[in-house]
């Protein structure tokens, strides 16, 4: 980061924003000003070339063929890996996060190369499509309170050695594997299966990844009433019987 700005870049809107996955980029340029910053956003689109000097990249979730070209765009740019090796944080969200590791399987059913950021690996799911309310706890490493989120995805990804789970579910599915993980990260960089968007029901990740661009412990605390008031109602009719 340099002095007061923070430059937020989000990564390729017109491929890749299910599920209302822009509001991440909301959330976070907007929490950043209620801490005095100076935000530059940035929309990428995939004709346009990745930005290295980002200090945050956000990449949301997409339908299968959309994901595929993404992929081959991102890895031909090869920005967001330059980005990553100088320093720069990456938050994505569920076709963001498979294409984030190593390999995934593609629209065309054959396994695609995926940038590496992330020691995981993600097949074709051979059971029903993961879908719905998760409620998951983070890495208490992460420290955040408990997340809710909603997700859908037939990919089930497999986290390597490397590659630590961002959260454990209580409800839903996460990775997929039936081991309770949920999503992946490793230092900088962050992958999940819950849209929602995710930040705004869980504005707290949007500060974890403030305070690691500007490398503090704490932020100056802001009225998050309206926060709270979602993550109860959606915790509730997560959880209430049918
Ligand atoms: N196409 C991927 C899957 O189904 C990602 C879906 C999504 O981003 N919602 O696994």
């Amino acid at each position: 980061m340099s002095d007061n700005s923070l430059r937020l870049v989000w990564v390729y809107p017109d491929l890749l924003s299910t599920y209302g996955d822009q509001g991440n980029a909301l959330v976070v340029e907007r929490r950043a000003r209620q801490r005095g910053l100076d935000v530059q956003r940035v929309d990428v689109r995939s004709d346009q070339p990745i930005p290295t000097s980002g200090d945050i990249y956000l990449i949301g979730g997409g339908e299968d063929r959309p994901q595929r070209l993404a992929a081959e765009r991102l890895l031909r740019d090869g920005g967001l890996e330059r980005a990553v090796s100088n320093g720069a944080i990456v938050f994505s969200v569920c076709a963001g996060y498979q294409i984030l590791g190593k390999e995934f399987v593609n629209d065309q059913g054959q396994r695609q190369e995926g940038l590496g950021l992330l020691d995981v690996v993600t097949l074709r799911g051979e059971g029903e499509r993961c879908v719905g309310d998760v409620l998951a706890d983070i890495d208490p490493r992460l420290g955040l309170p408990q997340l809710t989120g909603f997700e859908n995805h037939q990919g089930v990804t497999h986290l390597g050695p490397t590659a630590k789970p961002f959260a454990r579910v209580t409800m839903g599915r996460g990775n997929g594997t039936g081991d309770g993980t949920e999503g992946a990260y490793n230092d900088t960089v962050f992958g999940t299966y819950m849209h929602g968007p995710v930040m705004a029901r869980n504005p707290q990740i949007a500060d974890l990844l403030l305070k690691l661009a500007l490398d503090v412990n704490a932020l100056p605390a802001i009225d998050d009433r309206w926060y709270e008031a979602l993550r109860a109602e959606r915790i509730a009719a997560a959880t209430q019987p049918a």
